[in-house]
């Protein structure tokens, strides 16, 4: 990487040539160490995603070596069908800029915030393509260490691509500590493995197989297995593997889930296992060639949705992403843990039902101001309806 003087002044924008090569467009997002542009590159009008980093930003930050690792780590990387490949790297005196691949379709955790969870067959092809990436990576002795829907993006085909290699660590790293594990804290919260929280050492690659564990939960139900408005007890949760499937997963996705979310990561699932588990290689996604069954298969299933009321089984059925308790008071007892109101519709559309029935606006009632104890009596009486048992 070779630094020239600074083509541009202080702040890149749209419009701007970047080394008389990439013309920048839109501000696609900003991450803790900069902004993503997409670009097009001049001569081959080949669209792509510009990473533009302030080098004294990431120094006060501290982010430095993270920046060296991940540099590093994309270099040895070659090509992949499922990796966000970096074309090259460019840097002036102030200013690093990583030019990408671009991911046409976004971030796949907007896909579950639009459409809610995903069926079956689209989270397996998703779960392959993040398979076949994580295993190409652990097979050069990569380990990704932040795998979570946001960095998981795809191109305009609808194929996966795992970005965002900041956080990684590679297999020498472990070679100067003698029980030959990472020791590193790191990673997003509802992702983390137990192994990480116990704060004895972890292998890179149980952690990345957890949160692999922990997206395929997310791709099919559309929350999170371990969550808690309380950090620590949610990483309790994530310490004890205590989680719940719901109902409408099939028995085979059930075991492969318990087998990814083991806690004792001598015993979970390894790679290799996990590409002959039956649930995986049914239908035989690994080439993804099917995208377009599945896209018909999203818009019906996005129609289904808007036309759907929300039924008492959506709302009944296991979850961790939505809570009530607090309509309650402090009296519930026991009830925090073991029961909580679940849907795969977004917790605020829940609220907004809940709301318009327990205000009046449904069925005609009315009166009952949001807060107050009509307000409290009405959704008592609607979790009733439900057929919901409530023992507060
Ligand atoms: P960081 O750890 O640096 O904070 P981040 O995942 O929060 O990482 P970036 O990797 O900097 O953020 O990316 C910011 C946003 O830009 C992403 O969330 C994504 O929406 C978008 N983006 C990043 N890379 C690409 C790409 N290659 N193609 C399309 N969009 C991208």
């Amino acid at each position: 990487m070779e630094p020239v003087s600074d083509p541009l002044p202080a702040e890149p924008s749209s419009g701007k040539i970047l080394f008389g090569k990439y013309s920048l467009g839109k501000l696609l997002g900003r991450g803790a160490s900069g902004k993503v542009y997409q670009a097009k590159n001049i001569s081959t009008n080949q669209t792509v995603a510009v990473k533009c980093i302030d080098k004294s930003k990431i120094m006060k930050s501290g982010h430095v070596t993270q920046i060296e690792r991940e540099i590093s780590i994309m270099g040895r990387l070659q090509h992949h069908r499922n990796i966000v490949n970096i074309l090259e790297v460019l840097a002036t005196k102030t200013k690093i800029y990583f030019v990408m691949e671009f991911a046409k379709g976004g971030e796949l955790f907007n896909l579950i915030e639009k459409h809610g969870r995903l069926t079956e067959n689209l989270s397996r092809r998703f779960f392959c393509h993040l398979i076949s990436a994580v295993r190409y990576c652990h097979s050069l002795g990569i380990f990704h260490r932040d795998l979570k829907p946001e960095n998981l993006l795809l191109d305009g085909n609808g194929v996966l691509k795992v970005s965002d290699f900041g956080l990684s660590a590679v297999a020498e790293q472990t070679r100067n500590n003698n029980d030959g594990l990472l020791h590193t804290m790191c990673g997003t919260p509802a992702y983390v493995a137990p192994e990480i929280l116990g704060k004895k050492g972890y292998g890179g690659a149980k952690v990345d197989v957890w949160s692999c564990g922990v997206i395929l939960f997310v791709l099919n139900t559309g929350y999170l297995p371990f969550n808690d408005t309380n950090i620590m007890a949610m990483y309790r949760k994530i310490y004890r593997a205590q989680f719940r499937i719901p109902r409408w997963i099939s028995p085979d996705l059930q075991r492969l889930l318990r087998r990814l979310l083991d806690p004792n990561p001598k015993t979970r699932i390894t790679i290799d296992e996990i590409v002959r588990d039956p649930w995986f290689v049914k239908g035989g996604y690994v080439d993804g060639a099917d995208f377009e069954e599945d896209r018909r298969e999203m818009k019906l299933k996005s129609k289904m949705k808007s036309e759907s009321f929300m039924n008492a089984f959506d709302i009944i059925s296991f979850s961790s992403g939505f809570d009530l308790s607090g309509l309650f008071g402090d009296s519930c007892g026991g009830f925090y843990e073991e029961r909580r109101l679940v849907s795969s519709a977004d917790p605020e559309e829940i609220v907004e039902e809940v709301e318009e029935i327990a205000m009046g606006r449904r069925r005609g009632w009315r009166g009952g101001r949001r807060g107050s104890s009509t307000w409290r009596w009405w959704a008592r009486m609607v979790i009733y309806w439900l057929g919901w048992e409530y023992t507060g």
